[in-house]
Protein backbone atom coordinates (compact mmCIF):
# COMPACT_ATOMS: atom_id res chain seq x y z
CA UNK A 1 0.00 0.00 0.00
CA UNK A 2 1.18 3.38 -1.21
CA UNK A 3 1.64 6.02 1.89
CA UNK A 4 2.20 9.71 1.35
CA UNK A 5 2.76 13.00 3.55
CA UNK A 6 -0.58 15.06 4.62
CA UNK A 7 0.30 18.50 5.66
CA UNK A 8 -2.41 20.09 7.85
CA UNK A 9 -3.56 23.59 6.37
CA UNK A 10 -6.07 24.56 8.20
CA UNK A 11 -8.42 23.64 11.08
CA UNK A 12 -11.09 24.47 13.12
CA UNK A 13 -13.97 22.74 15.58
CA UNK A 14 -16.88 22.51 14.29
CA UNK A 15 -18.40 20.92 17.34
CA UNK A 16 -17.65 20.76 20.93
CA UNK A 17 -15.74 17.30 20.09
CA UNK A 18 -15.62 17.50 16.06
CA UNK A 19 -12.20 19.15 14.44
CA UNK A 20 -12.77 20.01 10.66
CA UNK A 21 -9.48 19.34 9.01
CA UNK A 22 -8.13 20.68 6.06
CA UNK A 23 -5.06 18.89 4.29
CA UNK A 24 -2.65 18.74 1.29
CA UNK A 25 -0.60 16.53 0.25
CA UNK A 26 2.82 17.33 1.27
CA UNK A 27 4.53 15.74 -1.80
CA UNK A 28 2.19 17.83 -4.40
CA UNK A 29 0.74 14.28 -6.18
CA UNK A 30 -2.91 14.77 -7.02
CA UNK A 31 -5.08 12.62 -4.53
CA UNK A 32 -8.56 11.67 -6.66
CA UNK A 33 -11.20 10.44 -5.62
CA UNK A 34 -14.73 9.09 -5.22
CA UNK A 35 -17.40 10.57 -3.31
CA UNK A 36 -17.98 8.28 0.12
CA UNK A 37 -14.47 7.11 -0.19
CA UNK A 38 -12.75 7.20 3.15
CA UNK A 39 -8.23 7.11 3.44
CA UNK A 40 -6.90 5.92 5.67
CA UNK A 41 -3.80 7.69 8.55
CA UNK A 42 -1.47 5.69 9.74
CA UNK A 43 1.08 6.20 12.91
CA UNK A 44 2.44 4.07 15.73
CA UNK A 45 1.38 3.73 19.41
CA UNK A 46 3.61 5.26 21.90
CA UNK A 47 5.27 1.22 22.20
CA UNK A 48 6.82 1.84 18.33
CA UNK A 49 3.16 -0.46 16.80
CA UNK A 50 2.12 0.57 13.85
CA UNK A 51 -1.58 1.67 13.34
CA UNK A 52 -4.04 3.19 11.42
CA UNK A 53 -7.80 4.63 11.60
CA UNK A 54 -9.83 5.31 8.52
CA UNK A 55 -11.74 9.02 7.66
CA UNK A 56 -14.21 9.53 5.11
CA UNK A 57 -13.18 12.19 2.72
CA UNK A 58 -15.64 15.31 3.19
CA UNK A 59 -14.26 17.72 0.47
CA UNK A 60 -16.95 18.95 -1.76
CA UNK A 61 -15.58 18.74 -5.22
CA UNK A 62 -16.53 19.39 -8.59
CA UNK A 63 -18.47 15.51 -8.75
CA UNK A 64 -15.76 13.53 -11.42
CA UNK A 65 -12.85 12.44 -11.15
CA UNK A 66 -10.83 15.59 -10.96
CA UNK A 67 -8.47 15.29 -8.68
CA UNK A 68 -8.94 17.29 -5.27
CA UNK A 69 -6.27 20.22 -3.71
CA UNK A 70 -7.81 19.23 -0.36
CA UNK A 71 -8.12 16.91 1.11
CA UNK A 72 -10.88 17.53 4.16
CA UNK A 73 -11.89 15.50 6.95
CA UNK A 74 -14.12 15.93 10.11
CA UNK A 75 -12.76 13.87 13.12
CA UNK A 76 -14.92 12.81 15.98
CA UNK A 77 -12.76 13.02 19.44
CA UNK A 78 -13.20 9.87 21.16
CA UNK A 79 -12.13 9.76 24.78
CA UNK A 80 -8.53 8.35 25.56
CA UNK A 81 -8.41 7.22 21.43
CA UNK A 82 -4.87 7.31 19.88
CA UNK A 83 -5.96 9.41 16.51
CA UNK A 84 -7.58 11.42 18.37
CA UNK A 85 -5.09 12.59 20.64
CA UNK A 86 -2.72 13.02 17.14
CA UNK A 87 -5.08 14.53 14.95
CA UNK A 88 -6.38 16.98 18.09
CA UNK A 89 -3.18 18.31 18.59
CA UNK A 90 -1.77 18.40 14.91
CA UNK A 91 -1.06 21.58 14.39
CA UNK A 92 -0.90 23.72 11.13
CA UNK A 93 2.14 22.80 8.80
CA UNK A 94 2.11 19.42 10.98
CA UNK A 95 2.28 16.00 8.48
CA UNK A 96 0.95 12.52 8.82
CA UNK A 97 1.19 9.40 6.98
CA UNK A 98 -1.75 8.57 4.88
CA UNK A 99 -2.85 6.43 2.22
CA UNK A 100 -6.25 5.82 -0.12
CA UNK A 101 -8.67 6.15 -0.94
CA UNK A 102 -10.50 3.42 -0.08
CA UNK A 103 -13.83 1.81 -0.14
CA UNK A 104 -17.01 1.72 -2.22
CA UNK A 105 -19.80 3.83 -0.43
CA UNK A 106 -20.86 5.46 -3.34
CA UNK A 107 -23.31 5.89 -5.78
CA UNK A 108 -23.13 3.88 -8.27
CA UNK A 109 -23.94 4.26 -11.76
CA UNK A 110 -26.06 0.96 -12.68
CA UNK A 111 -28.34 1.86 -10.43
CA UNK A 112 -31.61 3.33 -11.79
CA UNK A 113 -34.07 3.51 -8.49
CA UNK A 114 -36.22 6.72 -8.20
CA UNK A 115 -35.19 7.65 -4.51
CA UNK A 116 -32.46 7.76 -2.45
CA UNK A 117 -32.52 7.79 0.86
CA UNK A 118 -28.77 9.02 3.06
CA UNK A 119 -28.73 8.19 6.62
CA UNK A 120 -26.18 9.73 8.96
CA UNK A 121 -25.19 10.01 13.04
CA UNK A 122 -22.38 12.29 13.48
CA UNK A 123 -19.38 12.38 11.35
CA UNK A 124 -21.09 9.90 9.06
CA UNK A 125 -22.69 12.65 7.20
CA UNK A 126 -19.17 13.49 5.40
CA UNK A 127 -19.59 11.13 2.89
CA UNK A 128 -22.90 12.85 1.96
CA UNK A 129 -20.84 15.72 1.83
CA UNK A 130 -18.86 15.01 -0.48
CA UNK A 131 -21.74 13.70 -2.78
CA UNK A 132 -23.80 17.16 -2.77
CA UNK A 133 -21.92 17.55 -6.34
CA UNK A 134 -23.12 14.13 -7.99
CA UNK A 135 -26.81 14.52 -5.81
CA UNK A 136 -27.23 17.99 -8.09
CA UNK A 137 -26.58 16.14 -11.41
CA UNK A 138 -28.44 13.19 -10.64
CA UNK A 139 -31.48 15.11 -9.57
CA UNK A 140 -31.18 16.49 -13.19
CA UNK A 141 -29.73 13.58 -15.22
CA UNK A 142 -32.21 10.80 -13.58
CA UNK A 143 -34.61 12.96 -12.20
CA UNK A 144 -34.57 11.19 -8.88
CA UNK A 145 -34.63 12.37 -5.30
CA UNK A 146 -32.46 12.33 -1.88
CA UNK A 147 -33.28 12.44 1.65
CA UNK A 148 -30.52 13.34 3.79
CA UNK A 149 -31.90 11.57 7.36
CA UNK A 150 -29.04 13.26 9.58
CA UNK A 151 -29.32 12.57 14.01
CA UNK A 152 -27.22 14.46 16.12
CA UNK A 153 -27.85 14.86 19.95
CA UNK A 154 -28.50 18.43 20.12
CA UNK A 155 -27.94 21.70 17.51
CA UNK A 156 -24.22 21.82 18.66
CA UNK A 157 -23.58 18.67 17.25
CA UNK A 158 -25.14 18.91 13.92
CA UNK A 159 -22.57 18.94 11.77
CA UNK A 160 -22.44 21.26 8.24
CA UNK A 161 -26.27 21.57 8.93
CA UNK A 162 -26.25 24.90 7.33
CA UNK A 163 -24.49 23.87 4.57
CA UNK A 164 -27.09 21.35 3.82
CA UNK A 165 -30.11 23.28 4.63
CA UNK A 166 -28.66 26.01 2.03
CA UNK A 167 -28.43 22.88 -0.71
CA UNK A 168 -31.75 21.54 0.03
CA UNK A 169 -33.42 25.25 -0.35
CA UNK A 170 -31.52 25.71 -3.84
CA UNK A 171 -31.85 21.73 -4.76
CA UNK A 172 -35.40 20.99 -5.86
CA UNK A 173 -35.48 16.57 -5.04
CA UNK A 174 -33.51 17.06 -2.17
CA UNK A 175 -34.84 17.19 1.48
CA UNK A 176 -33.27 17.69 4.57
CA UNK A 177 -34.21 15.97 7.78
CA UNK A 178 -32.25 17.15 10.94
CA UNK A 179 -33.37 14.29 14.22
CA UNK A 180 -32.23 15.55 17.35
CA UNK A 181 -32.24 12.38 19.97
CA UNK A 182 -31.59 14.26 22.83
CA UNK A 183 -32.75 18.09 22.97
CA UNK A 184 -34.23 19.76 20.16
CA UNK A 185 -32.91 23.32 18.35
CA UNK A 186 -33.20 26.47 20.17
CA UNK A 187 -35.86 27.84 17.58
CA UNK A 188 -37.07 24.69 15.73
CA UNK A 189 -36.90 24.69 11.74
CA UNK A 190 -39.44 23.16 9.39
CA UNK A 191 -37.71 19.45 8.87
CA UNK A 192 -36.48 19.11 12.23
CA UNK A 193 -37.68 15.96 13.82
CA UNK A 194 -37.02 15.19 17.51
CA UNK A 195 -35.94 11.41 18.18
CA UNK A 196 -33.59 8.99 16.17
CA UNK A 197 -33.06 8.37 12.80
CA UNK A 198 -34.83 5.71 12.84
CA UNK A 199 -38.23 7.19 13.40
CA UNK A 200 -37.67 9.81 9.99
CA UNK A 201 -36.35 6.23 8.45
CA UNK A 202 -39.98 5.02 8.81
CA UNK A 203 -42.00 8.21 8.64
CA UNK A 204 -40.37 8.61 4.80
CA UNK A 205 -41.85 5.14 4.03
CA UNK A 206 -39.26 2.98 2.99
CA UNK A 207 -40.22 0.85 -0.29
CA UNK A 208 -38.35 -1.59 -2.26
CA UNK A 209 -39.60 -0.54 -5.31
CA UNK A 210 -38.22 3.04 -5.51
CA UNK A 211 -35.43 3.40 -3.01
CA UNK A 212 -31.97 2.73 -2.27
CA UNK A 213 -30.53 3.53 1.49
CA UNK A 214 -27.23 4.22 2.40
CA UNK A 215 -26.19 4.03 6.37
CA UNK A 216 -23.42 5.51 7.73
CA UNK A 217 -21.92 6.49 10.94
CA UNK A 218 -22.61 4.58 14.83
CA UNK A 219 -22.59 0.84 14.32
CA UNK A 220 -25.64 0.43 16.44
CA UNK A 221 -27.34 2.81 14.01
CA UNK A 222 -26.49 1.07 11.27
CA UNK A 223 -27.07 -2.12 12.52
CA UNK A 224 -30.58 -1.32 13.58
CA UNK A 225 -31.59 0.82 10.76
CA UNK A 226 -30.43 -2.14 8.37
CA UNK A 227 -33.00 -4.46 10.38
CA UNK A 228 -35.86 -1.81 10.43
CA UNK A 229 -35.33 -1.76 6.38
CA UNK A 230 -35.19 -5.30 5.77
CA UNK A 231 -38.56 -6.04 7.74
CA UNK A 232 -40.21 -3.11 5.30
CA UNK A 233 -38.96 -5.40 2.88
CA UNK A 234 -35.82 -4.08 0.84
CA UNK A 235 -33.51 -6.33 -0.09
CA UNK A 236 -30.01 -6.15 0.86
CA UNK A 237 -28.55 -4.58 -2.13
CA UNK A 238 -30.62 -1.98 -1.79
CA UNK A 239 -29.30 -1.36 1.89
CA UNK A 240 -25.52 0.39 1.65
CA UNK A 241 -23.53 0.49 4.83
CA UNK A 242 -20.29 2.29 6.52
CA UNK A 243 -20.12 1.48 10.12
CA UNK A 244 -17.55 3.45 12.35
CA UNK A 245 -15.38 0.93 13.87
CA UNK A 246 -11.67 1.53 14.96
CA UNK A 247 -9.06 -0.12 12.84
CA UNK A 248 -6.30 -1.88 15.12
C1 LIG B 1 -14.63 3.32 6.88
C2 LIG B 1 -14.51 4.17 8.12
C3 LIG B 1 -14.63 5.55 8.02
C4 LIG B 1 -14.52 6.34 9.17
N1 LIG B 1 -14.66 7.69 9.04
C5 LIG B 1 -14.58 8.47 10.13
C6 LIG B 1 -14.76 9.89 10.03
O1 LIG B 1 -14.97 10.45 8.93
N2 LIG B 1 -14.66 10.63 11.16
C7 LIG B 1 -14.42 10.04 12.41
O2 LIG B 1 -14.35 10.77 13.40
N3 LIG B 1 -14.25 8.73 12.51
C8 LIG B 1 -14.31 7.93 11.42
N4 LIG B 1 -14.12 6.57 11.55
C9 LIG B 1 -13.71 6.06 12.87
C10 LIG B 1 -12.19 6.30 13.02
O3 LIG B 1 -11.50 5.49 12.07
C11 LIG B 1 -11.67 5.95 14.42
O4 LIG B 1 -12.16 4.71 14.78
C12 LIG B 1 -12.07 6.98 15.47
O5 LIG B 1 -11.53 8.26 15.09
C13 LIG B 1 -11.53 6.61 16.86
O6 LIG B 1 -10.13 6.41 16.76
P1 LIG B 1 -9.19 6.67 18.03
O7 LIG B 1 -7.84 6.14 17.65
O8 LIG B 1 -9.27 8.09 18.47
O9 LIG B 1 -9.80 5.78 19.16
P2 LIG B 1 -9.31 4.30 19.56
O10 LIG B 1 -7.95 4.38 20.17
O11 LIG B 1 -9.45 3.40 18.37
O12 LIG B 1 -10.40 3.91 20.63
C14 LIG B 1 -10.32 4.35 21.99
C15 LIG B 1 -11.48 3.75 22.76
O13 LIG B 1 -12.70 4.33 22.34
C16 LIG B 1 -13.58 3.34 21.81
N5 LIG B 1 -14.18 3.94 20.61
C17 LIG B 1 -13.64 4.00 19.36
N6 LIG B 1 -14.46 4.66 18.52
C18 LIG B 1 -15.53 5.03 19.26
C19 LIG B 1 -16.71 5.75 18.97
N7 LIG B 1 -16.97 6.20 17.73
N8 LIG B 1 -17.59 5.96 19.97
C20 LIG B 1 -17.35 5.51 21.22
N9 LIG B 1 -16.25 4.82 21.56
C21 LIG B 1 -15.35 4.58 20.59
C22 LIG B 1 -12.71 2.15 21.49
O14 LIG B 1 -13.45 0.94 21.56
C23 LIG B 1 -11.65 2.25 22.56
O15 LIG B 1 -12.10 1.69 23.75
C24 LIG B 1 -14.25 5.75 10.42
C25 LIG B 1 -14.11 4.35 10.53
C26 LIG B 1 -14.24 3.58 9.39
C27 LIG B 1 -14.08 2.08 9.52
Amino acid sequence: MIQFPLRLVSAHMIAPAVRHMVFERADDEPFAFIPGQFMQIHFHYADGKPTKRSYSVGTVGSGDATPIRQIEIAVSYVDGGAATELLGSLQVGDSVDASGPYGRFCLMDADSNSRYLLVATGTGVTPYRAMLPLITKLTRSRGCSFELIYGARNEGDLLYGDEFAAFAETTPGFGFHPCFSREPRAVPRAGDRNGRVQVAIEALKPDAATDIVYLCGNPDMVDESFSLLKEAGLPVPQIRREKYISSR
